[in-house]
């Protein structure tokens, strides 16, 4: 077998949208003009786009009561048909050359690269609240960095192969799952939605998307690329409705093969909990991939500089209203820097600006819908009537125009605190103040306090204490980042994904992930086979 040529990926570069900049005034005018109409997003089976009677209002988590387009709301027969449709066009695409594959995706990237950036960008922003930047390093850079570096990755993985025996050539064949693959997809990351579906296209499976309700804005985008990139109807089909209806529907069918999940951890368990249940029912057994929650953390170390450290925990905290699975919720903060350092992130939270994502000056918008509004103001009320903490900065929320809710930050006299150990999943920080001399220790309490071990930051000017760290909090994290907050992995640089509660740990942007999406068959070729049975030491 001749090696074949490996992709040579590199990241998107991430554009500056600097005042007058032509980046910046394309976005703005897509913005306004993308808010201000309206747009019906279909259920997609095949070729097929069907716009149902049941809808959903699609409404900007900033200004929930501009309507900017509605969604469909898919019956049981919907979903039986976009299974059946997959199942119909399984053979033929997973038979396309690997070339045309990548061709395909590496297309899609260009026209996220170019055409499609600005709308991706704007909509991410009217969708989901994200400010320019976190809109441009999602829906733009990393979603483009997961298709072209996937491409670079299935190279990789075609090329590795068995060694040839004597008289024998072997060749591992990396085909598809047998089945159909079913991806659901959480609200905070355009590219996460994207890659889901994308990756384990890109190793010739169909797909089956069941997008978050509060990322169809920029579902309908994406699969607008993915067509206008070539690719075939029914390779990926698109429904959206009743999760719990289309996921039944899903996971009892023979022909199910594989989840690929990224959401909320008790979601997770329970798809999980319906595939065992159903493990007979099925052909196959099913490959479970599944990012879930977190509750990460920064640990400052005594020798911690204080400007890195309030850097980390802002930026690690508040961007995106916290709303990023790796978003640093629980800091632990020694005695002697204490009040240098909270007195810092005090002072700095209270600059940062708060409002509508297309004002450039906010650094933060609103959370995501209601019921995360509410969930995050009864964590915020539960600090306000605790006797273990005191709220150092914000603790206000208002729904009037928007889900907004302040940056806050607590203080807790208690390690075990609430909200040192549950996911808040919005902008809510929790500090805790530690004597210098209990620092090892204090690692023992951090890898305890939460079931959870998706991503954590150790900040500290000290070699030999950074070691220890990584040796004691082996398994606190997935993602362990020194001197830097926990959050911001980059595609080919960061391979991300937790353990514990925190899913699978199979390294969205990694070989490691599509690994998972294709089944190896071994051909072994012999050229001159054995004529008689017995063996030489039977002579
Ligand atoms: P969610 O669990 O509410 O929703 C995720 C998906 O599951 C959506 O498509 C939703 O419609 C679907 N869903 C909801 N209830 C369901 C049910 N009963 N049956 C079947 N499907 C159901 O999560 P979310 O609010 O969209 O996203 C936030 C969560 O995702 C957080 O917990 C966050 O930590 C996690 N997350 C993890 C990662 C990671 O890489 N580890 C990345 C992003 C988000």
């Amino acid at each position: 077998m001749n090696k074949i040529k490996v992709y040579q990926a590199e990241n998107e570069p991430v554009l500056g949208y600097k005042k007058g900049s032509k980046e910046r005034q394309n976005v703005e005018k897509t913005y306004n003009q993308m808010f201000n109409s309206k747009v019906d997003v279909p259920i997609y089976i095949g070729g097929k786009e069907i716009l149902t009677e049941s809808r959903k209002d699609i409404l900007p988590p900033h200004d929930h009561k501009n309507i900017v387009g509605t969604f469909s709301q898919a019956s049981e027969k919907h979903v039986n048909d976009a299974i059946n449709n997959l199942i119909e066009n399984k053979n033929d695409w997973s038979n396309t050359p690997w070339e045309r594959r990548c061709e395909i995706f590496l297309k899609a990237a260009d026209l996220l690269s170019k055409k499609y950036r600005a709308i991706i960008t704007a909509g991410t922003m009217i969708g989901q609240s994200k400010n320019i930047f976190q809109a441009e390093i999602d829906a733009a850079c990393e979603f483009i960095d997961f298709l072209r570096f996937n491409v670079s990755y299935l190279t990789e993985i075609y090329n590795e192969q068995p060694i040839d025996g004597p008289g024998k050539s072997n060749h591992l064949e990396y085909r598809a799952l047998e089945g159909f693959v079913y991806a659901v997809t959480p609200f905070n990351f355009t590219a996460i939605g994207g890659n889901l579906c994308a990756s384990a296209a890109l190793m010739g499976n169909v797909v089956l998307w069941k997008p978050s309700d509060n990322q169809i804005y920029t579902a309908k985008i994406t699969m607008d690329i993915f067509k206008e990139a070539g690719l075939p109807d029914g390779v990926i089909n698109l429904v959206t409705g009743d999760p719990e209806m289309i996921s039944d529907i899903a996971l009892r069918h023979p022909e199910f093969s594989g989840l690929h999940f990224t959401g909320s951890t008790s979601v997770f368990r329970d798809l999980w909990k319906k595939i065992g249940n159903n493990i007979s029912l099925y052909r196959d057994y099913p490959r479970i991939v599944g990012e879930t929650g977190g509750k990460d953390f920064i640990f400052c170390h005594p020798s911690a500089e204080i400007d890195a450290s309030a850097t980390a925990i802002i930026r690690g905290a508040f961007e995106f209203q916290g709303q990023k699975c790796s978003a640093a919720s629980r800091i632990y903060i020694p005695e002697s820097i204490s009040n240098e350092l909270i007195n810092k992130v005090v002072e700095e939270t209270k600059t940062i600006k708060m409002g509508s994502p297309i004002d450039f000056n906010n650094f933060m918008t609103a959370v995501i819908h209601e019921s995360a509004f509410n969930r995050i103001a009864s964590y915020i009320d539960y600090a306000k009537n605790s006797k273990e903490c005191k709220i150092l900065h914000g603790g206000n929320y208002d729904d009037s125009i928007g889900y907004f809710v302040e940056p806050t930050i607590i203080l807790t006299t208690n390690h075990q605190f609430k909200t040192m150990q549950e996911e808040i999943f919005g902008p809510v920080v929790t500090l805790y103040v530690y004597d210098d001399a209990s620092w090892k220790e204090m690692l023992d309490i951090v890898d305890k306090t939460s079931d959870y071990a998706l991503t954590g930051a150790f900040i500290s000017k000290n070699e030999d204490s950074i070691e220890y760290a990584l040796e004691k909090l082996k398994y606190s994290a997935g993602n362990f980042y020194v001197n830097d907050k926990p959050s911001g992995a980059v595609v080919g640089q960061q391979p991300f994904g937790g353990c514990r509660a925190s899913g699978t740990d199979d390294k969205a942007g990694s070989k490691l992930n599509l690994l998972r999406w294709v089944s190896p068959r071994l051909v072994s070729r012999t050229h001159s086979p054995p004529t008689n049975y017995p063996y030489e030491y039977m002579d």
